[in-house]
């Protein structure tokens, strides 16, 4: 399994996937991400991220690699990088895609830019997820091919969907990565074995 890295918090995934007693490394260059079957796209800053995906010509082939079907999963800006359309984007600014949603960067606005709060998660057995927004995107709206796997419960941002699943691509407006709750790693673990079985 790979990490993009190109800016964000790789290590924080490298970490949680060798928790998780998977081999994982950083991807780079398009040879890296050949030989990967799953990349996990971080936190960070989207619009970094992009703008580099282009420089080290990555983005083609991170492009054709979710079309074929490569399992993968964001967090954060590694959501918004995941979905078709974004809202309050920098000018020019592109997304990969492969989830049929609308996300809406920098979402929850000046006064609560960074909370932390205890979600269902479908899929998550057990105790809730302890969901870390820092700057986070919020799903505005859904394809109905996207299963919704965790909302907002309390709060003005009650209702609002934060995770979200369409076949092979997973994605979190939050940071499991940073918790030391592996869970929601395991999850995409499982979905890419899944995949490869
Ligand atoms: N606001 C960032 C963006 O637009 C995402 C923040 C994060 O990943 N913690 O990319």
């Amino acid at each position: 399994m790979g990490v993009l890295a190109l800016q964000g918090d790789v290590r924080e995934h490298l970490a949680a996937l060798a928790e998780c007693d998977v081999v994982a490394r950083p991807v780079r260059r398009p040879t890296e991400l050949a030989e990967v079957d799953a990349l996990v796209l971080p936190g960070g800053e989207s619009t970094t991220i992009d703008k580099l995906a282009r420089a080290f010509d990555l983005r083609e082939p991170v492009l054709d690699r979710i079309k074929q079907g490569m399992p993968a999963y964001g967090s954060c800006a590694g959501m918004i990088l995941l979905a078709d359309r974004i809202v309050d984007a920098v000018p020019g600014q592109q997304t990969f895609g492969g989830i049929d949603m609308t996300v809406r960067r920098n979402a929850f606005g000046r006064q609560v830019e960074s909370f932390e709060e205890d979600l269902p998660f479908a899929g998550v057995d057990g105790e809730p997820v302890r969901a870390v927004f820092i700057r986070a995107p919020w799903v505005e709206e859904v394809a109905p091919q996207v299963e919704v796997l965790a909302k907002v419960e309390a709060g003005p941002a009650a209702g609002r969907i934060v995770a979200v699943r369409q076949g092979n691509l997973l994605a979190t407006s939050f940071h499991p990565e940073i918790t030391g709750d592996i869970r929601v790693h395991r999850l995409f673990v499982e979905m890419v074995r899944g995949v490869l079985a």
